[in-house]
């Protein structure tokens, strides 16, 4: 039986830790912390594009897009510190990998594997991270978070704070980065499957 939102939040409120974040060597910052309270439990966010209204992903014209096929799309972040942060989305609404039939969940795994190659391919990229969270949007998107090589301060989950305490990589720099994955995509569109 699980918990329900007021149960957790009882068992929780008043009595949240603080990690020893100071002590991890991805943890970007120095001096104390403390946790926020824990608000009672309430709604859930309205995302945008719910039920397929309104949704700002499918109506993005495919020139906003780097890179473009039949079915998926790629669309590159504002120039953050870390080399790549680009989202995959594929064309048709769908909220997540449970709600997808079978054969769009098969073509998923391939894109997720092209695209990984072609991130990569940028060069001195150490780590890519994929995740999909989905908080503020319904439309299906993927994220690629690259942690650029020899930078193993920015390992994990924090490369996205990273991401925004560095300062932004150079527009020409990142320009030429997306051309690059834009270049890899094409080129393993032949590939066999
Ligand atoms: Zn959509």
């Amino acid at each position: 039986m699980p918990e329900t939102p007021q149960e957790l939040h009882a068992r929780a409120a008043g009595h949240l830790q603080v990690p020893p974040v100071d002590q991890w060597d991805s943890w970007p910052f120095t001096g104390e912390i403390a946790p926020k309270a824990l608000r009672a439990p309430g709604e859930e966010i309205v995302r945008d594009g719910e039920g397929g209204v309104d949704c700002t992903a499918c109506a993005r014209p495919d020139g906003d897009h780097f890179w473009t096929d039949d079915a998926w799309r790629l669309l590159a972040m504002p120039p953050g510190g870390l080399p790549v942060v680009i989202v995959l989305e594929p064309r048709v609404h769908v909220d997540n990998p449970a709600m997808m039939p079978d054969h769009l969940l098969r073509d998923m795994g391939v894109m997720l594997g092209r695209v990984e190659r072609a991130v990569l391919s940028v060069g001195n990229i150490g780590r890519v991270h994929i995740g999909r969270w989905g908080e503020g949007a319904e439309h299906l998107h993927w994220w690629f978070i690259a942690r650029p090589a020899g930078f193993t301060q920015m390992a994990t989950s924090f490369a996205e704070i990273w991401n925004d305490v560095l300062p932004p990589t150079p527009r020409e720099v990142w320009d030429d980065n997306l051309a690059r994955i834009a270049a890899a995509m094409d080129a393993s569109a032949t590939s066999p499957s």
